[in-house]
């Protein structure tokens, strides 16, 4: 019998960080962002969360993770040259699926989604609200777990996220490859668009449930917000949260101490949310280097062009 042949694994991850995949509290590291060191040590905590087996403890009592190793899957498009991908942008653009072209100041998107209508939110420009596939569905994932922790709350309103192509947005630096949103918060009393928030008008309860369950259910890279907002929602954060190492990990104070939520001037009447997206930004990068070829070679892209049309 013939074993099969296994690619030698290309990174090594330690537990926590593949296995979670961000899901739990004070992880905004997934396969997407190897940067983050993840926690060596669990506690007892979550380390009953997961499944047996998995953690284990040491002498002096102190929950570990094995270390496992993961080979990523081979990209779907990691056999084709840049001339293919060439041809099918020009012919097939869809056929790439979802792709966050360049950065978010200098960026374009491809095969977004628009933010569909919902009873729980009002999107304020319509077309100005398209996104990457993983953005909608983080939107709408964290939304939807304010309402069920809270029923009855009250309709949060959704500024920019990208045009249908990305590319330059008016009014923003960032907002261009699909990536970035601007929510609105959860007031007390009617629900408002643009209103700064104030210790008195804003709903910490609900804003920050929807920030929880944006860092906890989705690939964060940041959200930022007004300085005062985040005090108040850390004050709140830090009354109603069993992790205080958790909360005070999130919060970024200046450039001493990282952390997913940070201060940003003009961020009092919304925050900005933006996501790590693996695979659209992976196939945004071939859509680059495609580009580029067709520039250092003219005549191959106009010929993979023509024959494209004879066929
Ligand atoms: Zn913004």
């Amino acid at each position: 019998m013939v074993s099969p042949v296994r690619p030698p694994p290309t990174r090594t991850w330690v537990g926590l960080t593949a296995l979670m995949l961000g899901a739990l509290p004070g992880s905004s590291v997934g396969l997407a962002s190897p940067s983050a060191p993840p926690p060596q040590e669990l506690t007892a905590q979550t380390a009953r969360k997961l499944e047996p087996k998995t953690a284990w403890r040491t002498r002096t009592g102190a929950w570990r993770l094995h270390e496992i190793t993961i080979t990523p899957p081979r990209h779907p498009f990691a056999d084709f040259d840049d001339g293919a991908i060439y041809t099918l942008l020009r012919h097939q653009p869809q056929w790439l699926g979802p792709a966050s072209v360049g950065s978010p100041t200098a960026g374009a998107l491809l095969n977004g989604k628009p933010l569909p209508a919902s009873p729980f939110w009002h999107v304020q420009v319509e077309r100005r609200a398209w996104g990457t596939p993983e953005l909608i569905a983080c939107l709408e994932r964290s939304v939807a777990a304010v309402h069920e922790q809270f029923p009855h709350s009250p309709l949060i309103h959704v500024g920019d996220l990208s045009e249908q192509q990305g590319g330059f947005l008016r009014g923003h630096r960032s907002h261009q490859s699909g990536l970035d949103a601007d929510i609105g918060f959860y007031y007390r009393g009617e629900s408002a668009w643009y209103v700064t928030a104030t210790e008195k008008n804003l709903d910490r309860e609900r804003t920050w449930w929807l920030v929880r369950s944006l860092i906890t259910d989705c690939s964060v890279q940041y959200l930022f917000m007004d300085g005062l907002v985040a005090a108040l929602l850390r004050e709140y954060a830090e009354n109603v949260e069993n992790d205080q190492a958790w909360v005070a990990s999130l919060f970024a104070r200046g450039s001493t101490q990282p952390g997913i939520i940070r201060h940003a001037w003009g961020h009092r009447t919304h925050l900005h949310l933006r996501i790590f997206d693996d695979a659209a930004t992976a196939v945004g990068q071939r859509v680059q280097q495609a580009q580029a070829w067709a520039k250092a070679h003219p005549s191959l892209a106009q010929k993979a062009e023509s024959e494209r049309k004879h066929q």
